[in-house]
């Protein structure tokens, strides 16, 4: 049997093997796509998340100590092993999240080339030689931080787990996971193939279990290193309290209101699929969607135009039947995305297409239709908010100057895409642009697994992926030389 398929009951992973949660309790997990039970989840106390952090501290040292390259022969290995189980994984993923299955076979594609570009790398993290006074020098090494903490969402379970894992193995930690209630599944199977594939036990744990419970405690031990969390901002208030009272460093990755800027030079029929895309790419619930488009007046009309029959055109469905968008997450997203669609309207914006809840024939499901609002202006909150669904906002601008000054008035500062003729005004653009990445006439929702990425202001701060993230997983020790010469 494949290690990625959808069982009946799953439980958690903790020091090389599958465990229930010491109080039995278990937790529904829902197939967005008909609202029905898919499978029951292990829910971790806090007893189980402890024993996941003790078997991570014992396995730690041992793990550190495995030579850097065989540390990345083993995560090649890894890659290796999820592109051969990539079918069974890509089902799986779009199963539990509702995501297209076509997606869900992109998402397998990246989460192994995480693998693969970390474990490329693992032997290729050098320090620096510092000269000092006379003969005198320094050396730096990057240490491994210790045990980790990776709290990840449901959006991308398989891909941000690929991310969060690889990195911090290469860097010889260990790694206590919580996935979300909603979508544990993929990380649980990514457990069981790097153990496949020879990773000691305890050196990865993965706890499913409640964000107030099992996350919680995570968030707010004093027996792990370093956090990561990727999720919504609320929760990185509370996971960043909860680690200030033990001094512990974290990752924020809190997702954005990432902008198109449209200029009047902008080649739209290059725009209009890459903007849609950016849009309803895993129904909107992408920390990088690309949610408000910013637009010379000049160009307003037209785009409009292309993207209200865009929209129209997508079709809705259940992520298994590879359809273009599919259904949010749970019933509380949809909740929460028609909810803003109708502050959208009190806030006199014009909706042009979508804003329904969608039917699909016999499904049950969390659908929406794409919604496109025009007239939308830079104080609304639905220029403002992430709304965390197929919401695009469209602001008009008379010139290049209001459309950076729109583009940055947001608290969020994740990515930004500029679509332009002119490498100039790009290349200005691009670097005033106040976020982690900016696309010129393209965009980088997922993916761009060597690309660092990560928030300025709200989104975030600390960087994922690429080699940057190596710079969060480990600590920098500086030895000094005293050099004196023979005769001295
Ligand atoms: P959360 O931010 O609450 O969830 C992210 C992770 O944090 C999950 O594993 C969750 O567990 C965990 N968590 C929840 N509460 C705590 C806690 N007190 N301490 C430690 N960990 C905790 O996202 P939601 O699912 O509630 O979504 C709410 C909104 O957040 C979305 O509508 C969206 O706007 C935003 N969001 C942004 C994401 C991004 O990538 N930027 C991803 C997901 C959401 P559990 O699942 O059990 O609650």
């Amino acid at each position: 049997m494949s290690v990625a398929t959808v069982e009946d009951r799953t439980d958690l992973y903790i020091a090389g093997a599958r465990r229930p949660a010491r109080s039995g309790e278990r937790f529904e997990d829902r197939d967005p796509a008909t609202g029905l039970r898919l499978t029951e989840v292990a829910a971790a106390g806090h007893e189980d998340v402890q024993a996941a952090i003790d078997a991570a501290r014992a396995a730690q040292p041992g793990w550190a100590r495995v030579p850097p390259r065989e540390r990345g022969a083993l995560l090649t290995e890894v890659a290796r092993r999820i592109r051969g189980v990539a079918d069974d994984l890509a089902r799986v993923e779009s199963t539990d999240t509702g995501k297209p299955l076509s997606q869900a076979r992109a998402d397998v594609e990246v989460a192994a080339q995480y693998f693969a570009f970390y474990g490329g790398a693992a032997d290729k993290v050098y320090g620096d030689t510092i000269p000092l006074d006379g003969d005198d020098f320094a050396v730096t090494f990057r240490e491994p931080l210790g045990v980790v903490a990776q709290i990840i969402p449901w959006n991308y379970p398989l891909q941000i787990g690929a991310r969060s894992l690889a990195v911090a193995l290469l860097a010889g930690n260990a790694t206590v996971l919580k996935p979300a209630e909603e979508a544990p599944l993929t990380p649980l199977a990514l457990a069981e193939l790097l153990a496949g594939a020879g990773l000691p036990p305890g050196v990865v744990n993965v706890v499913p279990g409640l964000g107030e419970v099992a996350g919680a405690y995570l968030a707010a031990s004093d027996d792990i290193d370093h956090i990561t969390f990727t999720g919504g901002a609320e929760t990185g208030r509370l996971v960043m309290a909860a680690a200030a009272r033990n001094l512990k460093p974290v990752t924020m990755e809190l997702g954005g209101k990432s902008p198109s800027v449209v200029l009047a030079d902008a080649d739209l029929s290059r725009a209009v699929p890459v903007i849609t895309k950016a849009l309803i790419q895993n129904t909107g619930q992408t920390c990088s969607a690309g949610t408000r488009v910013v637009v010379h007046a000049s160009r307003h009309d037209e785009l409009v135009d292309r993207l209200a029959e865009a929209f129209a055109a997508v079709r809705v469905g259940r992520g298994l039947d590879d359809p273009d968008m599919g259904p949010l997450i749970s019933a509380a997203q949809r909740e929460r995305v028609l909810s803003y669609l109708d502050v959208g309207r009190e806030e006199g914006s014009r909706m042009v297409t979508g804003g329904d809840g969608r039917r699909v024939e016999g499904l049950d499901g969390y659908f929406v239709a794409p919604a496109l609002l025009t007239d939308v202006t830079p104080e609304m909150r639905v220029a403002r908010e992430e709304i965390f669904g197929p919401v695009l906002s469209v602001l008009a601008v008379d010139d290049d100057d209001e459309a950076l000054r729109t583009a940055n008035d947001s608290p969020f500062g994740l990515i930004a895409a500029v679509w332009t003729s002119d490498v100039d005004r790009a290349l200005w653009l691009a670097r005033n642009l106040q976020c982690g990445q900016v696309y010129v006439n393209s965009y980088g929702a997922g993916g761009g697994v060597p690309l660092p990425f990560g928030g300025y202001k709200r989104s975030g701060f600390g960087r994922e992926k690429g080699l940057e993230a190596i710079m969060e997983y480990t600590q920098v020790k500086t030895i000094a030389f005293d050099v004196r010469a023979p005769r001295e």
